[in-house]
C-alpha cells in the first residue's frame, strides 16, 4: 500500500513536471526554442551587421540545403506574408510565449535549380496543406528553406528574427545557440525507426545512454552524420553493452512527436542492439 501511495504520487510529480517545462511557456520570455531548421545549417551571429541597402541586419542567416523543411520554433499560430519584394516568401509565428518569429526567404523554386517558378503557397514555399492564420505545435513543419526576394541567387538560408513580446528584433544567436535540434524531421503522426551509432555513455536494467555519431532514420532513409547529441533510450530488456562500447542501436518503431524526433529521454525504446567488433 505504502509503495503504490509513493508510486502515484512519484508519476504524478513527473506529469506536473512535464507539464511545465513543456506546455506552459513563462508569458513574455522567449523560451528554449526548438531549431527552425529541421537539417544542417552553418550560420553566424550576423545580427546588426551593416547592410548597404538597408537599415543593419535584423535577424540569423541559416545557410542550409534548399527545401529544407523549416519547422516552428514554438507552438502558436502562422501568418503568411507573400507581398514583400525583399522578404520573398515570408511566414510570421506568434508564439504562445508572446514571441513573434519571421521566417524570411521561403522557397519558391518548382525544380532544384533556381527556377524561381513556384509561388508563395502551401507546398512550394509553406509546408504541405498548412493554412494561413493556422496553429501549429513547437517542431511543426511551417515551410521550406529557399532564396525567395532579395536573397535570390545568393546562397539558400533562412532569415530568422526573434521579436519579444512582439516587440523590437533582438540578437537571436543565443537563443539558436541554446535550441534543440531535432534528430531528424519526419510528418508528426508518422511511424518511422531510427538506426543510432556512436558510444555507450552507460548502460542500466532500464535505460542506455549514447553519444550519437550518426543516424539513419526509415523508411524516410535520411542520414546524419557528424552528430554531437546524447540520447537516453528505454531499454525494455537489458542490454548487452559496456560504456565506451561502440554500438549501432535500432529503435523500436515510434511516432514521429516532438519529443521522439528531439529524442526526450526515454521518448524511444531500444529494439536491438549491435555492438561493433
Ligand atoms: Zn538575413
Amino acid at each position: 500500500m505504502g509503495h503504490r501511495v509513493a508510486l502515484l504520487v512519484s508519476l504524478a510529480l513527473v506529469l506536473a513536471a512535464t507539464a511545465a517545462s513543456a506546455a506552459t511557456p513563462k508569458k513574455g520570455a522567449v523560451p528554449t526554442l526548438v531549431f527552425p531548421v529541421a537539417g544542417a545549417t552553418t550560420y553566424q551571429d550576423d545580427f546588426g551587421d551593416a547592410r548597404s541597402d538597408g537599415p543593419p541586419h535584423p535577424g540569423n542567416d541559416l545557410l542550409g540545403t534548399k527545401k529544407t523543411p523549416v519547422v516552428a520554433a514554438e507552438s502558436g499560430t502562422v501568418k503568411f506574408w507573400t507581398t514583400s519584394a525583399t522578404a520573398g516568401c515570408m511566414l510570421y509565428l506568434y508564439g504562445d510565449s508572446g514571441t513573434m518569429y519571421e521566417y524570411i526567404h521561403l522557397n519558391n523554386d518548382v525544380t532544384m535549380r533556381n527556377d524561381n517558378r513556384g509561388k508563395c503557397v502551401a507546398g512550394t514555399a509553406y509546408a504541405k496543406g498548412l493554412k494561413d492564420g493556422a496553429r501549429v505545435t513547437a517542431g511543426q513543419q511551417v515551410g521550406y528553406l529557399g532564396d525567395s526576394g532579395d536573397a535570390n541567387g545568393i546562397h539558400p538560408h533562412l532569415h530568422f528574427e526573434v521579436h519579444p513580446k512582439g516587440g523590437a528584433a533582438v540578437d537571436p544567436f543565443p537563443y539558436l545557440q541554446a535550441a534543440e535540434h531535432l534528430l531528424f524531421f519526419a510528418k508528426l503522426g508518422t511511424p518511422f525507426t531510427l538506426a543510432l551509432t556512436g558510444t555507450v555513455v552507460s548502460a542500466t536494467a532500464s535505460s542506455l545512454k549514447l553519444q550519437l555519431t550518426t543516424l539513419q532514420a526509415f523508411p524516410m532513409n535520411v542520414k546524419s552524420k557528424g552528430l554531437t547529441q546524447t540520447v537516453t533510450l528505454a531499454t525494455p530488456q537489458p542490454a548487452e553493452v559496456a560504456a565506451g562500447d561502440q554500438a549501432t542501436v535500432w529503435t523500436q518503431p515510434a511516432l514521429a512527436t516532438l519529443k521522439s524526433m528531439l529524442g526526450a529521454d526515454n521518448a524511444l525504446s531500444v529494439a536491438l542492439v549491435q555492438v561493433a567488433p
